[in-house]
């Protein structure tokens, strides 16, 4: 008994100039699913806006461009993405729009579309800026419950403007109410992240989730290629908490992403292995 695939992983692109902030390559971190047994990784490096994140358009071209090299010398299958970032504080204030930071044109081109939160993240555009800002400090004014409907709100329209597979360490650096935001992304067929490295969900949080039926991914969030598979503190969470198996999307099963992004990349990774498993995906683009 398994997990089949590991789909928020760093490598090297996640940098900083010269400042490595994750140690893998693309290929050392495929080695390591391989060794691990793994069927399937995702590389997942932060988005643009993150003082680590992928160095632009271009740097991203090559990350691409290596995960399809590390899967034809690995086996493993492989899926190019960004931790994307929401920043509910860069919406028109009316309906809470928020925005993952990261441009409409990379966007079509990831393989895997995952939705997170980290703190300080700075906006695109100078008037995003300076709505980021200034939010940013009325924020501080606002009572918490406030701030948590309204963070709960930004949650689920991201949910619905972007095609986001899964949400990764949902409520870190946040506060949002996670088991609502379960509840709207099991409604939709998104993914809730059990991370492996932080823990930013209660135990009871968990409990209600899993009561509600939302179907959780275990990953590793690696940030060297030795942690690849490790799905330390998910698994922790599994225990305590009592969650069962099948609740576990990428448990003794491949999970089906709800991205056409990620639909058309799998079928396309079938049909490059020669057929194998090709027909499963074949409604892909219904
Ligand atoms: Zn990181
Ligand atoms: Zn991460």
């Amino acid at each position: 008994m398994a997990f089949w695939g590991d789909y928020h992983t760093h490598t090297t692109y996640s940098r900083k100039g010269d400042k490595l902030h994750a140690k893998g390559s693309v290929l050392q971190n495929a080695q390591t699913a391989a060794r691990r047994g793994l069927k399937e990784l995702a590389i997942t490096d932060h988005g643009f806006t993150h003082v680590y994140g992928v160095e632009g358009a271009d740097a991203f071209a090559r990350l691409k461009a290596d995960c399809a090299e590390a899967e034809k010398l690995t086996g493993v299958k492989i899926y190019a993405g960004l931790e994307n970032n929401l920043d509910p504080r860069c919406g028109k204030s009316a309906d809470v729009t928020p925005f993952i930071a990261c441009p409409q044109d990379i966007l079509s081109e990831l393989q895997i579309v995952q939705g997170g939160y980290h703190a300080f993240i700075g906006a695109p555009t100078l008037a995003k800026n300076v709505r980021f800002w200034s939010r940013n400090v009325i924020f501080k004014f606002l009572p918490k419950r406030k701030i948590k409907e309204y963070n709960t709100q930004a949650y689920k329209r991201m949910i619905d403007e972007y095609p986001i597979d899964f949400i990764g360490h949902l409520n870190r650096g946040i506060i949002a109410d996670a088991v609502e935001v379960a509840k709207y992304a099991h409604e939709r067929g998104v993914y809730i992240e059990l991370n492996g490295r932080h823990k930013s969900l209660t135990d009871a949080e968990i409990k209600q989730m899993a009561a509600c039926g939302v179907e959780f991914i275990c990953n590793s969030d690696a940030h060297n290629a030795d942690d690849v598979g490790k799905m330390t503190l998910g698994e922790k969470y599994i225990k305590d908490c009592g969650v069962p198996y099948e609740l576990i999307a990428n448990w003794e099963r491949l999970p089906d992403f709800r991205s056409a992004n990620f639909k058309a990349a799998r079928a396309e990774k079938n049909k490059a292995d020669g057929g194998a498993g090709a027909t499963e995906d074949s409604h892909v683009n219904d």
